[in-house]
């Protein structure tokens, strides 16, 4: 059985066409998938009987189970799915302050990467999701809350580049106009670095908004916090970035948790500065969230400080945003995805 969700529109149209079915047919089907929201091939009435039949025979259209929602107190929505292994992953849907929605995605159950800050990293790992798991989570969200369009963000459980077949293909599944038609625009993925898929990237998806998880601009420090470094160092994945294809008027976000006493002085503030006043990009400072799985190693840097250590950047002209983590009372907000049973 072929899982359809997994598929691109070529993919699906390449497999019919060797059915001896009409090309046109794929752009049917994406439409009752992701436009209409049909999940039973018998209810895809347009096409006929028999073909109908060989559909259901062939393929199977991929549901997850859901498990459980909760919503905070500033209107994030948490989403607990149950995959058909029964592994749990999680997903948010965020409100913007402009009215439009972001969905934050999982790619993965747990993460490889073992970064010291980050509850996903501190669960382990079970396995990479498919590109149907990831497509999923936004067409059950966004048929949830009734909605046609929302932002999406790779920056939930997992990895994005240590899954990049899945990923790219749940990108282009979604960006089908015949199917969801989320724009490019529209997308961001957040990568902790990993270098080769990253040029692999620049050659599937250029202009796709990109998120890098900087966390310490002293290559040093980094590698304390986030083992990557020491297999793709920072120096390296700047050169990178620096001629990474980016769309117009936008720049590449540097994620950066804030932790007291470790990279929030003035030291790490200069070192900042030095990369960041040659390259298209801007800073979101993310106050650390705590979990249970983090442990009290890592305090949280005051609000009062982050505001000092952003203006110290501002006046050397960087771009500098700071992320009110939303829904950190429901555990949904960045980096405090982590289901314990999945581990
Ligand atoms: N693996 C990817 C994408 C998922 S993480 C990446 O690392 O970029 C999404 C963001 O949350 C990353 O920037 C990550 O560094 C950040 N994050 C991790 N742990 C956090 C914590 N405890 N508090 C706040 N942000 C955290
Ligand atoms: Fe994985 Fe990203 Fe968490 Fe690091 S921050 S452990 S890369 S999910």
């Amino acid at each position: 059985m072929i899982d359809i969700l997994s598929l691109t529109l070529k993919e699906l149209e390449e497999m019919l066409l060797s059915k001896g079915y009409e090309k046109y047919r794929a752009k049917q089907i994406f439409s009752f998938l992701y436009k209409q929201n049909i999940d039973n091939f018998n209810l895809m009435t347009a096409l006929k009987k028999d073909m109908r039949k060989q559909l259901s025979e062939e393929f199977f259209i991929y549901s997850v189970k859901i498990r459980s929602v909760s919503i905070g107190n500033d209107g994030a929505k948490k989403y607990l799915f149950e995959l058909l292994d029964g592994a749990l992953i999680e997903s948010v849907l965020i409100p913007m302050d402009n009215g439009k929605f972001t969905i934050c995605v999982s790619t993965q159950v747990g993460c490889t990467m073992g970064c010291k800050f980050c509850a996903t990293g501190r669960m382990g790992f079970k396995r990479n999701l498919t590109a149907s798991e990831i497509v999923e989570q936004t067409r059950y969200i966004l048929k949830d809350n009734g909605l046609k369009i929302a932002n999406i963000v790779y920056m939930g459980m997992g990895e994005p580049l240590d899954n990049y077949d899945n990923t790219v293909k749940s990108m282009l599944i979604m960006m089908e106009e015949f199917g969801l038609g989320i724009s490019k625009r529209r997308m961001t993925l957040s990568t902790c670095g990993i270098l080769p898929s990253l040029k692999q990237l620049k050659k599937d998806l250029p202009y796709i908004n990109l998120a890098f998880s900087l966390h310490s601009a002293i290559s040093e420090k980094r590698s304390m916090i986030m083992p990557i470094n020491e297999k793709y160092p920072l120096e390296d994945v700047l050169r990178v970035l620096k001629d990474f294809p980016i769309p117009r008027r936008r720049r590449i976000t540097f994620e950066y948790v804030m932790i007291k006493g470790l990279n929030d002085t003035r030291e790490d503030a200069k070192a900042l500065i030095n990369i960041m006043s040659n390259l298209k990009s801007k800073l979101n400072l993310i106050p650390l969230n705590k979990h249970d799985l983090i442990g009290t190693k890592f305090e949280p840097t005051s609000m009062n400080e982050i505001e000092k250590f952003a203006q110290r950047l501002r006046n050397k002209g960087i771009f500098v945003t700071i992320r009110k983590s939303k829904g950190s009372d429901i555990n949904a907000a960045c980096g405090m995805l982590a289901t314990t049973k999945a581990s």
